[in-house]
Order: C-alpha cells, then sequence, then structure tokens
C-alpha cells in the first residue's frame, strides 16, 4: 500500500464499560458511513431513513471481530474490542492490532470501575484515545462531572472540543469550539442531518469562555504557540489548533472529549471526523517489533517484508474458520505461502476477505496497516504470527504484567 493510502486507514476500536452504548453507537457508525459511502455526501434525510430501513431489513452484522466502513476518504477498521474485565485477554489481544481508541462514556454513569482497568490496559499499549460522551440526552446527563472523573480517576488530561447545545431531552446539538460554529442535529432527518449555525446569542459567553480554555490548553502543548500566545497573539488558525490537537493526542498528552446521544444518531459524524483527524495512521505509529530467526531483536518498517498477527480466530458457518489478521508490515495475496513462525510450519492463505457492515468483500491481497479475514489456514492460532518465509520475524508475544482483579 502507499504511503498515502495508509495516511487514510485507521485502525480503531470502541473501548466501553457495558451498557455505555458501544453497540448503539458502532451501529450508527456503519449506518452512516454506508449511506454516505453509497450516495455520497447526505442531504436528504428521507434518503438516509429509506437506506437505514432496507438496512435493517437485511441487518447490520457487527458481531465481525473487524468490519470495514468509509468516512471523508479514509478507511475505518473497527476492531471489536471487549469492555468487560472477563475478557481481559481479549482485551489486550484487540489492543494489540489498533492504532487508537475511541473511549466510549455514559453521560450519567460515567468513569466505572471497569472503564478504569481497560484504560489503563492501553496506556501500556500507548494507544491514542479521543472520548466520546454518550447518552447526553439522558435525565442527569452532566458532561462535566464526566470530565472531571476522566482527570481524577483515569489521570488523563480531557479537552473538551464542544459544549451541548440544549440539556437532557432537549440536547439538540453542539458548539464547536474549534470552528465556534453551533451544530444543529436535525430532527426530521432523526438526527442523521447537522446543519451549522451561528452561536445562539444566549450561548456566545460560554462559548467563548470554554474556547478561551481549549485555546490555552493547545498553546500548552506547543512552546512556539505558547510564547506567541502569551505575548498576545490569541488568534490562532483553524488548522493550527487542530494539528496541534492532533499532535497531542498521539503523543498522549491529551484526550479529545466529543458530546452526543449515539441512539439519536447525534454527534455520529463529528465523531467520525475526530477519528479521522485525531487518531493515528499505521503510518503515525512506531515500526512493529519483533524477534528474528536467531533471537535478535528486529524492527520492521511497512515496506519491509510480509509480516502479520492472527489476532482472532471466527467460526464461519459457509467457510470455515476465519482468521483475523492485522499485516504490519509488505503484503500478502490470495493463494499464497506464508510462515507460521510459532508452528515452524507453511500454511497456505486460500482466500482474503474484509468483513463490511452487511457482506464482506473478497480481496486479492493485504498490505501493511490492513485488517481482514484469512481463510484456509489449519495450523494458525490466536496470537500466531505469519510472516515472509525468508525474512522470518516473529512479532512480540502479549505480556500480561498484572494481574487483573475484578471489582465487584
Ligand atoms: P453496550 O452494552 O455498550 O453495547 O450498550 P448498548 O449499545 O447495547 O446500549 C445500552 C442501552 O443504552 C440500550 O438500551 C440503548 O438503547 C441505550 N442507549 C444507547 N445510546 C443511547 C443514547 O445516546 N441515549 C439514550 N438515552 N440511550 C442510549
Amino acid at each position: 500500500m502507499s504511503g498515502d493510502s495508509l495516511n487514510r486507514t485507521r485502525n480503531i476500536g470502541i473501548m466501553a464499560h457495558i451498557d455505555a452504548g458501544k453497540t448503539t453507537t458502532t451501529e450508527r457508525v456503519l449506518y452512516y458511513t454506508g449511506v454516505s459511502h453509497r450516495m455520497g455526501e447526505v442531504h436528504d434525510g428521507q434518503a438516509v431513513m429509506d437506506w437505514m430501513e432496507q438496512e435493517q431489513e437485511r441487518g447490520i452484522t457487527i458481531t465481525s471481530a473487524a468490519t470495514v466502513c468509509e468516512w471523508k476518504n479514509h478507511r475505518i477498521n473497527i476492531i471489536d474490542t471487549p469492555g468487560h474485565v472477563d475478557f481481559t485477554i481479549e482485551v489486550e489481544r484487540s489492543l494489540r492490532v489498533l492504532d487508537g481508541a475511541v473511549a466510549l462514556f455514559c453521560a450519567v454513569g460515567g468513569v466505572e470501575p471497569q472503564s478504569e482497568t481497560v484504560w489503563k490496559q492501553a496506556d501500556r499499549y500507548g494507544i491514542p484515545r479521543i472520548a466520546f460522551i454518550n447518552k447526553m440526552d439522558r435525565s442527569g446527563a452532566d458532561h462535566l462531572r464526566v470530565i472531571d472523573m476522566l482527570k481524577t480517576r483515569l489521570r488523563t488530561n480531557p479537552l473538551l472540543l464542544q459544549i451541548p447545545l440544549g440539556t437532557e431531552d432537549r440536547f439538540r446539538g453542539v458548539i464547536d469550539l474549534v470552528s465556534m460554529k453551533a451544530l444543529v442535529f436535525d430532527d426530521d432527518s432523526r438526527g442523521m442531518r447537522v446543519i451549522a449555525q451561528e452561536i445562539p446569542a444566549e450561548y456566545l459567553d460560554d462559548a467563548q469562555n470554554a474556547r478561551q480554555q481549549l485555546v490555552e490548553s493547545v498553546c500548552e502543548l506547543d512552546d512556539e504557540l505558547l510564547e506567541s500566545y502569551l505575548e498576545g497573539d490569541t488568534d490562532i488558525p483553524v488548522d493550527r489548533i487542530q494539528k496541534t490537537i492532533r499532535k497531542g493526542t498521539l503523543d498522549l498528552k491529551i484526550t479529545p472529549v466529543l458530546l452526543g446521544a449515539a441512539f439519536k444518531n447525534k454527534g455520529i459524524q463529528q465523531l467520525l471526523d475526530a477519528v479521522v483527524e485525531f487518531l493515528p495512521s499505521p503510518m503515525d505509529v512506531p515500526p512493529v517489533e519483533g524477534k528474528d530467526a536467531q533471537g535478535q531483536s528486529l524492527s520492521r518498517e511497512v515496506e519491509g517484508p510480509f509480516s502479520a498477527l492472527a489476532f482472532k480466530i471466527m467460526n464461519d458457518p459457509y467457510t470455515g474458520n476465519l482468521t483475523f489478521l492485522r499485516v504490519y508490515s509488505g503484503k500478502v495475496t490470495a493463494g499464497s505461502s506464508v510462515f507460521n513462525v510459532n508452528a515452524d510450519k507453511k500454511e497456505r492463505i486460500g482466500r482474503i476477505v474484509q468483513m463490511h457492515a452487511n457482506q464482506r468483500e473478497e480481496i486479492k491481497e493485504a498490505r501493511a496497516g490492513d485488517i481482514v479475514a484469512a481463510v484456509g489456514l489449519k495450523y494458525t492460532k490466536t496470537g500466531d504470527t505469519l510472516s515472509d518465509e525468508n525474512a522470518p520475524l516473529l512479532l512480540e508475544s502479549m505480556e500480561f504484567p498484572e494481574p487483573v482483579i475484578s471489582i465487584a
């Protein structure tokens, strides 16, 4: 894959405490990206609803270990990330293969003990995150309390990118603090269409104060910006703010925070935009590390010989086993042989498929950065490395340094 298309790939997980709305959010993301991908930009609320109803009849599959969708010319692979501590090894496996994550919180429940466990795991893997505070429509929704919990319980540095327009069941939009626009979720399209407006007068003071805070936090991330800010230059261009937020997120210095109500399609487009804008591509993460045949440590750039990690095996009624792979370097073609480094055996990859919301697409080859499912592997187990036979690389095995204690 060329660097350019790799730059336009996002491999993400959605981390959430049970009941925070992960299923709903994933479904809405798949609906929305499906609509916009097929129809171009969505202006017509009715067309969206027709499409959603058709899709609902056929059933959206979100039980796959990885589902691919498209947004604004980017390919987003959503890797299923279990939210429950009981599945901690599965959580670790999924964290191992993703580059960035959306951490979902309920606007009422906030940070739950289990969210803390998964958050710490993601810290250990150095995974950049954005936070989505969901269920802003619920009575008792309090995003400021959640933000406080992000600071005190998760010890992260949240950066609020939006303030809500309306509270609880009157939550009707957000004020985007970067562009300083009011984004209103249109009720006629059941929230799927977003209308950008001037900020209503009664919100202007709050919005200006919140933006000032945002600008100050952004300046603290960049010495040059801070210097000119302290000299009185507070008028920072929007693209500079965005770039600095992206860098701060990738360096794990901040967690951008967005608001929404997935159930009513509210905030989904802004969440997708933030995934594309702020989360890393496979080019932004360090080269994969492993050991060569002599046991020497080795890191491998994306252009290097083929290497991939099998992170999940699912039984499929039509094809038998589907082995989900994250390709780290090089490429592999359907029908070719690969070397399973753990089993010390050659294996043939029959077919390669990509799982979409409601269909699977057969592809000829998988390249660095891709998340795909291989059909026909016989010996490969979860956690095994597949590699070029002539340049074997054993990817680092997963470490589980801390025993996980369930909190009742
Ligand atoms: P998961 O366990 O994290 O996958 O959560 P689900 O997506 O299954 O959602 C749990 C419950 O919360 C369901 O009853 C959803 O309908 C509800 N829910 C999800 N998103 C929202 C939201 O934005 N607002 C409200 N009020 N309810 C929501």
